[in-house]
């Protein structure tokens, strides 16, 4: 049994100070249920209205601190954590399941993002534009938002509250921070790193406890100019309601029910690869993973039967352990609900390939075997966003049909063609209804400084990550002047 350290000071930062809450809770390692991971305070209304005020009070003298500040903040707390990428790829791989090569390299790129954003608090610069009126100049500047109230999921606990921690502040906002309930130590260990870089009081505050209670009182706190959230669609939606009704900006990133295309002039072996990355590697926990696999007829069998012995010889084991290929799922729930989906493919008629089965290992975690089924176009899991690792493949008669496929759906994250044909490449990264194209990659797997975001259901607002990020973390001001 491999055990590590108890976190027990896990507390909420708000104004500069720790503070404790009159409850707690716990987190467990998803694959060895017997080890505590961190005991947490639990933020309740009136704690999450603390640190809104004190955001909101700190932001008209950060709101002007110069971009050199700013840039030495954000660098610091990005050589932190690269410094510190192997204790803190640890901790994930504890409190997420996922294998300590992928955690390891996610709290790196943790500390890139806040490395770009140095970059980024420097690079400002606005526009200046010729009058339609003698003697007038015209400029455009871009000036922060204000509090920006970030809420984040659990899957990627040190990337995605990166993302957006990190351009929040550049750009000059404020931050209130709530993580998911599942991942209060990764929250609490970016945060411990980010109160030690001379931010002033009330700049940055960590918030832990439930959606409900604290993550509502963020969005529905008059104070909080920004709402930045990435989660599930149906959490995105109640959040979108509330905040348009009282004007806040909103940026929202959710599900997806990714494709990865593969045609008949494809590397087959390589084909094969991306689904295997793109559907099942951290079970499949991942917005951009490739649950619809949609595949020519000529190539279909015989990709089918690889994909099939590639699964099969997939190690799934403690997160810790060397060689493991695939982690456990996050908790008893969600691997409840993996398995209920594989029910509902059996139920349904689909074809089981592979998988689908909990597994026992030699500590008490949430394994199961990546699944693998031949769905129709209107089965239930060719539908709707799973989140954990069962793929489905549909068999497409050309091209045309599988792009039709492929757009078929109420998402629009990511999708992926694997073809060795320049014409359907380009087609496809054209007409792909989706934020991101992939060819002859998997679904899943981004560049920290490359736009991310979806389409249809699967995002609102401005897109997240490098540049563009200053769409959402700031406000534009135009301004005439007669010289
Ligand atoms: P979730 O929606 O349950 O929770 C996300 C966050 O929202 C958590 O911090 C939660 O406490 C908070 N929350 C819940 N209810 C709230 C409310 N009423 N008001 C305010 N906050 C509330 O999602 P999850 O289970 O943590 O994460 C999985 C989901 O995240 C999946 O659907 C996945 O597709 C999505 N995801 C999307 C992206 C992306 O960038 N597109 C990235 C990772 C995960």
């Amino acid at each position: 049994m491999i055990h590590g350290e108890i976190h027990q000071n896990v507390r909420q930062y708000i104004n500069g100070r720790w503070e404790t809450s009159a409850t707690t809770g716990v987190s467990a390692n998803p694959s060895d249920t017997s080890e505590v991971v961190a005991e947490y305070a639990r933020a309740d209304r009136r704690q999450v209205e603390s640190a809104i005020r004190a955001a909101a009070d700190a932001f008209s003298h950060w709101s002007h601190s110069t971009p050199q500040r700013r840039a030495d903040v954000l660098d610091r707390i990005g050589t932190e954590l690269l410094a510190r990428k192997d204790e803190l790829g640890l901790l994930l791989a504890r409190e997420v399941g996922k294998t300590l090569p992928e955690a390891v390299a996610e709290a790196a790129r943790a500390g890139q993002v806040f490395k770009f954003f140095a970059g980024e608090a420097l690079r400002g610069g606005g526009e200046n534009m010729a009058s339609l009126r003698a003697g007038v100049q015209v400029d455009v500047t871009r000036e922060p938002v204000g509090v920006a109230g970030l809420i984040t999921p659990w899957n990627s606990p040190l990337t995605v509250p990166a993302t957006k921690i990190a351009p929040a502040l550049a750009h000059g906002n404020c931050v209130v921070f709530k993580p998911a309930e599942l991942v209060p130590a990764c929250g609490w260990a970016l945060a411990e790193i980010i109160s030690r870089a001379a931010l002033p009081a009330g700049v940055f505050n960590l918030v832990m406890g439930s959606g409900r209670e604290a993550g509502q009182a963020l969005v529905d706190s008059p104070l909080v100019d920004a709402l930045s959230f990435t989660g599930s669609a149906r959490n995105g939606e109640r959040i979108l309601q509330a905040a348009a009704a009282r004007r806040a900006k909103v940026q929202l990133e959710m599900g997806g029910k990714n494709a990865l295309v593969v045609l008949a002039d494809a590397d087959i072996d390589h084909a094969v690869d991306c689904a295997v990355q793109g559907a099942y590697f951290s079970n499949g926990q991942r917005c951009t993973a490739s649950s619809r696999l949609i595949v020519e007829a000529a190539v279909h069998d015989a990709f089918v039967s690889r994909l099939r012995e590639r699964l099969k010889a997939l190690k799934i084991g403690h997160a810790l352990e060397r060689g493991v290929d695939v982690g456990p799922l996050v908790d008893e729930e969600r691997l409840a609900r993996s398995l209920a989906w594989v029910g509902i493919a059996r139920e349904e008629g689909a074809e089981h390939v592979w998988g689908g089965e909990p597994l026992k290992r030699a500590t008490a975690g949430h394994y199961m075997s990546p699944a693998l089924f031949l769905a129709q176009p209107g089965h239930r899991i060719a539908r709707e966003q799973i989140f954990g690792p069962l793929a489905c493949v549909l068999r497409a008669a050309d091209y045309d049909e599988a792009l039709a496929l492929c757009n078929d759906t109420p998402s629009g994250l990511s999708a992926g063609i694997c073809t060795n044909s320049l014409k359907h490449a380009m087609h496809f990264r054209r007409h792909a209804e989706v934020g991101m194209t992939m060819v002859n990659l998997p679904t899943a797997g981004v560049d920290f400084h490359a736009p991310f975001g979806g389409r249809k259901g699967s995002g609102y607002g401005p897109r997240e990550q490098g540049r563009h990020a200053a769409e959402f973390y700031t406000t534009v001001k135009t301004g005439y002047m007669l010289a």
